[in-house]
Formats: C-alpha cells, structure tokens, sequence
C-alpha cells in the first residue's frame, strides 16, 4: 500500500533506475545505428538578411525500431561518455559532405554551407585535422563550403592542441562558428585568440529578448562585439516576427529558428524557396 510504501527504507531510486535503463538500452542499440541506416541528417536552413539561404545546419536524428525517434539530447550525451560520438561524428562529417558534392553542381545551392556540429572528443582527436580533410577531398568539396560549430566548453582541456588543430583547418578555408556564445563562462579576451568565424547566440537569450531589458543587453553587447571582431553573427532559435524585427534593426545578419524553417529531411529542404 501507499502507507507501507513510504514506511519502507529504500536504496533504490525508481527515477534513478529507469535513466539508467534508458541509458544502456540507448547504449546497447545506438551501436548498430550507423550499421543499420537508422541514422538521418535534418537541415535547418539559415537566412540572410534579404531572406534568402546562404546555408543549413546539419543536426542529426535516430530513428530505432525499438525505442522511435530518440532526439540528440538524449543519445549524444551517451555516445560522448562511450566515445562511440567518434564512429557517429564521421558518419555525420561524410554524410554533409557527399550533401555539398551533390549542391556543387546544383545551381541554386552551390554556395551554400553546412554547418556540423562538432563534440569535444571529435575534436580532441590526434588526427581530427587528417579526418576532415580526408572528407572533404574523398567528396571534392570546397573547405569554404563547410563550417564547424563547436562550443565554448570544449575549449577547457588541451587549449593549445585544438587551437592549433582548429588554424591548420581553417588556413585551408574550413570555417569555425561558437555554437550557443553567451553560455559558457569563458573571458571575451579569449575570443580575439579563437580561430572563429561566427557567432551563433543562444536560444535563450533571443528567446527572452524581447521581455528582458538584460537579454536585448546581452543581444547588442554579442553584435556590437562581434562587429568589432569581425565576426559574423547567427542569431539561433527565432521563433516569432517581433524577435525577427528586432534582430534586423539591432543589425544581426543571419537567422536560424522556426519562424524561418525547423530542420528538415533533405527532400523538404530542397522544396522551399532558395
Ligand atoms: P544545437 O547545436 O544548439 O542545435 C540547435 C537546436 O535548436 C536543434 O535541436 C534545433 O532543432 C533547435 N531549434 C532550431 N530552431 C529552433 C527554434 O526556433 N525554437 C526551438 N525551441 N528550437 C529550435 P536538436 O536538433 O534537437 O539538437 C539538439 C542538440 O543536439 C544540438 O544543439 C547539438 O548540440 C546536438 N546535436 C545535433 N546534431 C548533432 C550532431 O550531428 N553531432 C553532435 N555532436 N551534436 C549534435
Ligand atoms: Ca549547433
Ligand atoms: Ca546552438
Ligand atoms: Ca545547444
């Protein structure tokens, strides 16, 4: 009974348990997700001022038998801690690659980008260089055309190594963007010795914008740093015209959210307007 329930001494924590479960079921079948075609690249596209597309987020989907469409919040924190992030983050990296080769000769798409995320472990790698390049060369693709979005938190261990790895890649034209820039907790004196190209301001601070004096703050001080860097700036999550209107006039360039477009399987992407 219900009594009796809570009278009991208990070490075993239900909530506990079942994240576990999920944990190794996610584990145990995230495995053969490659093997078994069970992975999928969406795309956001991302908008230019003008609104036309000047490229797309890759951002990646599972679709298993047994446990449906497990989104990436939930199985990419399980594949860092098993470094299987390094078998998915390559299939991730050809696959938007073999996408690039194919818009190359696509007259309406050949100048638009990919951005890949990228996780730590990937980009810790000895021969991450080696591994991005061989992509690109395997696909003939223009390293312009291809971005990596990586975070602020990935740059606490072995800085040198990944900053020196991150210079190699973009002296040949690989592009660098700081995905969700206002979270993490590094120095802005830090951003002048970064290898980046692009700023993608977080969801929440775009999301909170428009009813907090301290957003629309933090929303300028991004631009107005960005702009004095040069550094291009993508504003993440725009959900509504107000916060699209606002972004404009604060002189944002580029745009990501789903007033604009929620990522897409490639044969939907390819029906919207170019
Ligand atoms: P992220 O890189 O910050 O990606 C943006 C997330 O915001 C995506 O969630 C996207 O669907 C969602 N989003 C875009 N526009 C809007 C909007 O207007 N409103 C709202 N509420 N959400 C919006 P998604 O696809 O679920 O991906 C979640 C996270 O999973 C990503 O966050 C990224 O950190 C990770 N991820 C996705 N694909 C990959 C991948 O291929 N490799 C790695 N390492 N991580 C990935
Ligand atoms: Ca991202
Ligand atoms: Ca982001
Ligand atoms: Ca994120």
């Amino acid at each position: 009974s219900k009594a009796r329930g809570r009278n009991q001494v208990t070490f075993f924590d239900p909530q506990l348990q079942f994240a576990l479960n999920q944990r190794n079921d996610i584990l145990r079948e995230l495995i053969h997700a490659t093997d078994k075609q069970e992975l999928i690249l969406y795309y956001q596209p991302i908008y230019n001022q003008q609104k036309a597309i000047v490229g797309t987020e890759a951002l990646i989907r599972w679709n298993n038998s047994q446990l449906g469409m497990v989104p990436p919040d939930q199985f990419i924190p399980v594949a860092e801690q098993a470094n299987h992030i390094l078998v998915i983050g390559n299939w991730v990296l050809h696959t938007a690659c073999q996408q690039l080769q194919q818009w190359a000769s696509d007259k309406q798409r050949a100048h638009w980008t990919i951005a890949v995320n990228i996780s730590a472990k990937q980009l810790q790698q000895k021969d991450f260089v080696d591994i991005v390049t061989t992509a690109l060369t395997q696909y003939q693709v223009p390293p312009q055309r291809l971005k990596l979005e990586i975070t602020e938190s990935m740059l606490q261990e072995d800085v040198d190594n990944t900053i020196a790895a991150m210079s190699k890649l973009r002296e040949i034209g690989v592009r660098f963007s700081l995905d969700d820039f206002g979270t993490g907790y590094s120095s802005l004196s830090y951003l002048t010795k970064l290898p980046i190209d692009t700023l993608k301001i977080d969801r929440s601070f775009v999301d909170n914008m428009i009813n907090s004096k301290e957003d629309t703050a933090v929303v300028k001080a991004i631009l107005s740093l960005a702009a004095s860097l040069k550094l291009e700036v993508v504003a993440e999550g725009v959900e509504t015209a107000e916060q699209m209107a606002f972004l404009i006039s604060a002189g944002c360039q580029h745009y990501q959210g789903y007033l604009l477009s929620k990522p897409l399987p490639i044969e939907q992407l390819l029906l919207l307007d170019s």
